[in-house]
């Protein structure tokens, strides 16, 4: 792979890419296909993040009116991205089914199912029978669910990494271990950053951060509404192929790898962990809303992380002079209580495979802002820096259709998918739309 962990920084660019997620990788592929000269800085390992610890769906349903046409693109590149990219990242569209358990959830289906009919997704509604048709063997409490056929799934790492590869191949230039910790400026325009190896300068700099974009973008001058949550996610031991489908229900949400090992997770009651941070007391009336529309989910810890931040805020702490230290290739620890939850519930669906054992357990912090939906284009005011980030739990499908409009966009002055309601600019001027359920 083209990475330059040792090899000087190449000092001007036209565009500077923070972050080494499939959102800043995907965006360096398809701006270095363009022929732009770009340079992609991680602070730490490649993938480590979100990219390479989510479930792997690659799901068109139950987007929403912003985030649907983006993906019906997303799921055409992803098709092709395999060949494209010469490298096996686990690609499998085998449909995508999101349960109802209780009639109760039917009319979210429903209203789920207009959405993609208003965008041309082959979708329709599922019996029970008829899920039990399309997954042999699957039992427990359940009325019926909403299947997407053209839905698919992906290996997280492999994908990451086969397009950061891809950009090395067209020219990019990937840094991993290299933080960005401020921003140069002139006359109130982004040109460039400042990185412990030196400066890079670039005609765009974009934010592809994750859940580290708030403090970079404060860097910047720019407040943006930004915080994290950690979702645990667990791997059974391999097992016989189940299903190619990857369904997400309350109870369970499961995806099976091409080794056997079945992914699993939940998102229902009490499912994510929110440790408290500093941070969590910013824009507090901006994400009110959605807190209170989630609060069941979400399992509050006040200790160690907030603790943590303080004595890092403290006056001549390492951490004021470097900002991203203590956050490289962190390891969440994953939350065992809800994952033997989301183990039970998996058996109960499958009880003819018996005993189900986990091999794996991780976690990962998924970065949500206040209409859970992401930030991604110029800002007013501060020309040269670019967002692209807060995919709010939806950002390893939408990497790469991201990707693909921000280069269009930076190349040729806008992209060919409607993109207006993921601007910044939303969080100013009060134009956020009603609090959403996750999902
Ligand atoms: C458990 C879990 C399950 C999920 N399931 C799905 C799913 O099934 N489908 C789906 O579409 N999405 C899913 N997601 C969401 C998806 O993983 C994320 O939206 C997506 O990976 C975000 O990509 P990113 O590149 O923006 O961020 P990240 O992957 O988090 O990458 C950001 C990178 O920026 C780097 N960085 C931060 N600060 C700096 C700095 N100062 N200098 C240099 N580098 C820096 C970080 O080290 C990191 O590598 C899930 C997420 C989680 C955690």
């Amino acid at each position: 792979m083209n990475l330059h962990p040792h090899r000087p920084l190449r000092r001007d660019n036209d565009v500077v890419i923070v972050g080494g997620g499939i959102a800043g990788c995907a965006a360096a592929y398809y701006l270095a296909r363009r022929g732009l000269k770009v340079t992609l800085l991680e602070k730490g390992r490649l993938a480590w993040e979100q990219s390479s610890r989510n479930w792997g769906f690659v799901r068109q349903q139950r987007r929403g009116p912003v985030e649907t046409p983006v993906m019906v693109l997303g799921n055409r590149l992803w098709r092709e991205l395999s060949a494209e990219l010469a490298a096996d990242i686990e690609w499998v569209q085998g449909g995508g089914l999101s349960l109802a358990k209780t009639a109760a959830e039917l009319p979210e289906l429903e209203a789920a199912l207009a959405e993609c009919l208003r965008h041309g997704i082959e979708t329709r509604l599922l019996s029970r029978k008829e899920v039990q048709a399309l997954i042999p063997g699957m039992e427990g409490e359940f009325v019926g669910g909403l299947y997407t056929p053209s839905d698919g799934k992906a290996h997280p790492l492999k994908s990451t990494l086969a397009l950061a590869e891809a950009a090395g191949r067209h020219g990019a230039e990937l840094h991993p271990y290299t933080p960005v910790e401020g921003f140069l400026t002139r006359g109130g325009a982004v040109v460039g950053v400042s990185t412990p190896r030196g400066e890079v300068q670039g005609g765009t700099v974009i934010c592809a951060a994750g859940v580290f974009s708030r403090k970079l973008a404060r860097m910047a001058g720019l407040s943006l509404p930004q915080r994290g949550v950690r979702a645990s996610v667990a791997a059974t031991v391999p097992l016989a192929p189940l299903t190619p489908v990857c369904l997400f229900g309350k109870d369970v949400c499961f995806r099976q790898m091409n080794s056997g090992h079945v992914y699993l997770a939940r998102t229902n009651v009490g499912s994510a962990d929110f440790d408290v941070t500093l941070e969590a007391f910013h824009n507090i009336g901006l994400f009110l809303p959605v807190f209170l529309k989630n609060r069941d989910l979400l399992r509050i810890n006040i200790g160690k992380p907030l603790w943590d931040d303080i004595l890092r805020a403290l006056p001549g702490s390492r951490a004021r002079r470097h900002p991203f230290d203590h956050a490289i290739d962190l390891e969440p620890p994953p939350n065992r209580e809800t994952l033997e939850a989301c183990r039970r519930a998996f058996m109960a669906h499958f009880p003819r495979l018996g005993a189900v054992a986990l091999e794996e357990c991780w976690a990962g912090i998924i970065d949500s802002t206040p209409d859970l939906l992401p930030v991604v284009g110029p800002v007013q005011g501060r020309p040269g820096f670019f967002f692209m980030t807060g995919f709010s739990g939806h950002g390893f499908a939408m990497g790469p259709p991201m990707g693909y409009l921000v280069a269009e966009w930076l190349a040729e002055g806008k992209p060919s998918v409607e993109l207006s309601g993921m601007r910044f600019e939303r969080f100013r001027a009060g134009a956020l739309g009603a609090a959403k359920r996750v999902g």
